[in-house]
């Protein structure tokens, strides 16, 4: 379970006003659940997920993630702790100079794990996401998809608990937007982890969302089971 409290974020600015991206949330995700944030662009979306794994300090609240105070960790505790949160982005941002098969490994080869291991494990990640095949292709010859199924085969490298999904899918057409969302399902069914997914599309969380949390301006202004936030008349 990941339980968030009192969460904000502030931009501080000496030339501009403060901007309070994330005010004062409180939410509490099950594991292995998929639960969806939704909200116009400015909303705070992309803060609130970047708070989770600590790619932005918080400037007040706490979130407890795998039984670990996030906002209270050393910096050895925090890499240990960003390990069980794999992240995938709007723009797959992979390592353009390196192969498909390089790119799944780069975060095992980070944490040291030996090459034969390395090897059986960026495998194993490629059936997993359909990518048999294309082990050396590079980023540049890969449609917009099969870029995205290598983002998750890295993100899925040092078995998080967590995947924290900003817009994945959001530069993507409609046909692979959905195979990339059933990619998401069958990997939160075969590996229980938690999938926490940010995205102003609605299709996106009525898809494959249980739970939904839809920001405003910072906060969350309703949250709840997706049938019951968004299938009343
Ligand atoms: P969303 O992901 O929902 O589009 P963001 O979290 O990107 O929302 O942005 C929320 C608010 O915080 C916006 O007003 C945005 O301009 C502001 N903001 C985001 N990042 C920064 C930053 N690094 N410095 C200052 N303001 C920021
Ligand atoms: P989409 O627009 O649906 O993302 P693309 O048109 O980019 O798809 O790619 C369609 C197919 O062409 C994919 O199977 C991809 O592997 C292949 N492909 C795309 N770009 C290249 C390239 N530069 N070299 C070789 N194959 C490519």
């Amino acid at each position: 379970m990941i339980s968030i409290k009192n969460l904000s974020k502030i931009y501080k600015s000496k030339n501009r006003d403060d901007v309070t991206a994330v005010d004062n949330i409180d939410l509490s995700i099950n594991q292995g659940e998929i639960f969806g944030v939704i909200g116009y662009s400015g909303a705070g979306k992309s803060t609130f997920i970047r708070l989770l794994n600590r790619l932005e300090e918080p400037t007040d609240g706490k979130i407890i993630m795998n039984e670990k105070d996030m906002t209270n960790l050393s910096n050895k505790e925090l890499r240990n702790e960003r390990q069980k949160i794999g992240m995938i982005f709007q723009h797959f941002n992979l390592l353009w100079s390196r192969t498909v098969f390089d790119n799944i490994a780069f975060p095992l080869e980070i944490a040291g794990i030996p090459k034969e291991q390395r090897k059986s494990k960026v495998q194993e990640l490629i059936e997993l996401v359909g990518l048999a095949g294309r082990e050396d292709y590079y980023p540049s010859q890969l449609s917009g998809g099969q870029k995205q199924r290598v983002g998750i085969a890295r993100a899925l490298a040092n078995d998080p608990k967590v995947l924290l999904c900003d817009e994945a899918t959001s530069a993507l057409d409609p046909q692979t937007t959905d195979d990339i969302l059933d990619l998401l399902v069958s990997i939160n069914q075969k590996l229980g982890l938690t999938i926490i997914v940010i995205t102003h599309e609605m299709h996106v969380i009525k898809k494959i969302c249980q739970q939904v949390a839809v920001m405003d301006n910072g906060k969350v202004i309703e949250q709840g089971e997706v049938l019951e936030v968004f299938m009343h008349p």
